[in-house]
């Protein structure tokens, strides 16, 4: 899914900004603990160090390609704040036989995953260096003595239930996508030929016919019928006739190959297609292109049809300028040539050239 790049950045630089907020935040409840001669340790820590590291990727978020790349500058901001956070604990405890609390490793890993978003691969990778990081201060520095281990376990849990999170909603997140992508395809597709359905079809014809007036180019409407479908029914069953309307569909999607092309199946055994841009000659090769593709095919036609192989019949509407042109108007005119094209004894093409 297309993220919307200047809002996400807005609130990316937003959450950023909160962090360095609540580092702010945390060094004032900090100073209040800190004996004295440790101020200038944990200022240059908190101001120099870990502020820097947030508002550095604060301009890095300017960077053009920082979208692209905005999980694993996440993944290391996570990493570069949980060391610089050991090393304070490190410090105050080598220096100064002080023992620094280490819960600001388990609110910077929450924080960058979830308020930042890091994905759950890089968030485990990140969760992994840092449990590692911390088992690490541990061996060097047993700074909580006893309580080493449980500060081990609770650190290295609380980092991996952050991972955990983070797997649970990327899947919901994904699943929930998917179901969407199905439901939105579900109402604009038929599911028998899988052309748009006669409601999608209309919004994305009215749109290209928009296009078309203000490109000032040409429009061609060609409406399909099969030919005597009920007799083919009737002969083989209905099963065997959903099968010819696939078989429609498939040779459609062969012949119309522009994206711009719109296709969709208008009601039973009928077929619509509209182009945009492109000359007479064009449409009439595309109908007869159609016509030979259903003759390569060879599909048996019931007893009592008028030809032995199925076919259809195609009406074309033709418009050179589309200025005053409607879609109905011009579906209309598709219409009353296919009309005439069964007339004339259907498996064949009428071309009529809309002027309003
Ligand atoms: P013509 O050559 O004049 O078009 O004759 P026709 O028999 O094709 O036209 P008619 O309108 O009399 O019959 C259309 C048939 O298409 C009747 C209907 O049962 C069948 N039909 C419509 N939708 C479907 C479908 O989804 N599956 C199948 N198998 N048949 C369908
Ligand atoms: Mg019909
Ligand atoms: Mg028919």
């Amino acid at each position: 899914m297309q993220i919307n790049r200047p809002s996400e950045l807005l609130r990316l630089r937003i959450a950023l900004i909160i962090g360095a907020v609540l580092v702010l935040g945390f060094m004032i409840a900090d100073l209040m603990l800190l004996p004295s001669n440790m101020y200038q340790l944990y200022i240059f820590d908190r101001l120099l160090l870990q502020l820097p590291i947030i508002l550095f990727v604060v301009a890095v978020s300017f960077w053009r390609r920082f979208i692209q790349y905005r999980a694993f500058i996440f993944a290391g901001l996570v990493i570069a704040l949980s060391y610089s956070n050991y090393w304070l604990i490190w410090v105050c405890w080598d220096e100064h036989s002080f023992i620094f609390p280490y819960e600001g490793t388990i609110l910077y890993a929450f924080f960058c995953v979830f308020a930042l978003g890091i994905p759950f691969k890089l968030a485990i990778a990140a969760n992994v260096i840092n449990i590692l990081g911390f088992l690490g201060l541990m061996w060097i520095a047993p700074v909580y003595g006893d309580r080493v281990l449980i500060s081990v376990a609770f650190v290295s849990g609380s980092l991996f239930i952050c991972a955990y999170a983070r797997y649970r909603l990327d899947r919901s997140v994904r699943m929930l996508k998917e179901t969407n992508e199905r439901l939105l395809k579900l109402s604009k597709y038929d599911p028998l030929s899988d052309l748009l359905n006669r409601r999608a079809f209309r919004e994305q014809s009215e749109k290209l016919l928009a296009l078309s007036k203000r490109h000032n180019v040409s429009m061609a409407v060609l409406m399909l019928d099969l030919d005597d479908f009920k007799k083919y029914n009737d002969s083989f069953g209905h099963q065997q006739g959903d099968e010819a309307i696939k078989v429609q569909a498939r040779i459609m999607k062969e012949v119309f190959k522009r994206e711009t092309d719109i296709l969709g199946r208008y009601g039973g055994e009928e077929f619509i297609v509209v182009l945009s841009d492109i000359n007479k000659e064009q449409v009439e090769k595309h109908a007869k292109a159609l016509l030979d593709k259903w003759r390569e095919a060879k599909l048996k036609h019931a007893e009592g049809a008028k030809y032995p192989l199925m076919s259809c019949s195609i009406g074309v509407a033709y418009a050179k300028s589309v200025d005053d042109i409607s879609i109905d108007w011009i579906i209309d005119e598709a219409d009353k040539a296919l009309y005439k094209a069964k007339e004339k004894g259907k498996a064949q093409f009428v071309l009529k050239e809309a002027q309003c």
